[in-house]
């Protein structure tokens, strides 16, 4: 592993997947955190984006693609087909970027 994933807050490498959070800012940043000194940071008040991979993020992630699914077939926004298409990719980059490096 050339390239190791490095803690944000502590700079010291991320060895495993269910130790990461990756945030973004503006989908374009994305930070790398341990769990811990993400929690850490968070209570200290520093703003560091929303968790994009975590179980929550990706419950969330489902419940907007449903509705945003269910509303496009009503409306046919293509407001809403952008959402459907986007969200999964992002998802999908997190992971390649990410938590495909580390071990579960
Ligand atoms: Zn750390």
């Amino acid at each position: 592993m050339p390239d190791s994933l490095k803690c944000y807050v502590c700079g010291k490498a991320i060895q495993s997947r269910k130790d990461l959070v990756v945030t973004n800012r503006a989908f374009t940043r994305f930070l790398t955190f341990h769990e811990d000194c993400y929690k850490k940071a968070l209570k200290a008040g520093t703003l560091l984006g929303r968790p994009a991979n975590t179980t929550v993020s990706d419950i969330a992630l489902a419940i907007i693609l449903l509705t945003a699914l269910v509303f496009y077939l009503f409306t046919r926004k293509t407001l809403l087909l952008l959402v459907l298409v986007a969200s999964p990719i992002y998802r999908f980059i997190v992971w390649w970027r990410f938590e495909r490096q580390l071990k579960s």
